[in-house]
């Protein structure tokens, strides 16, 4: 059982985290507890702070439970080789969920609120994996 955060079906808690990966190029993998995994996507530029920024987040392999909590240096030679550092860190709740769209109230330390993942809608395979992550300009309650 992680630290006695609340878990409810009407006040979900889920595990939020934005990692900063310097590997080749320098990214940051947004993470997220779902179903029992990190979902997980690579932002090629920061993440969004304001409404109004929209950034690209790219689909990645989900990542287990846990992993959340890693920093330190991935050894060269290995995949993803280079310091990775916690960016920011807190909880989400999902406001809205489908196959194409998260909709999720994040409160972490640097980005609070409500935010949305919006798959592309691509034609093949590798454009499924295309995400738009950005800040709703309408912060809408969520009770
Ligand atoms: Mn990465």
């Amino acid at each position: 059982m992680v630290s006695g955060r609340a878990k409810t079906d009407n006040n979900q808690q889920l595990i939020y985290v934005i990692q900063k990966h310097e590997a080749s190029h320098l990214h940051y993998d947004l993470r997220l507890e779902l179903d029992g995994i990190l979902k997980s996507w690579a932002l090629p530029k920061p993440p969004p702070l304001r409404a109004g920024e929209k950034r690209l987040a790219i689909e990645v392999e989900d990542h287990p439970l846990g992993y959340e909590k890693f920093e330190g240096i991935i050894p060269a030679g290995q995949y993803g080789a280079g310091r990775v550092e916690i960016w920011d860190k807190g909880y989400y709740q999902p406001v809205v969920r489908t196959d194409d769209k998260l909709e999720i109230l994040i409160s972490g330390e640097k980005l609070k609120g409500i935010y949305s993942l919006i798959r592309f809608q691509g034609k093949n395979q590798e454009d499924k994996k295309l995400w738009l992550f950005f800040k709703n300009k309408d912060q809408k309650k969520v009770c």
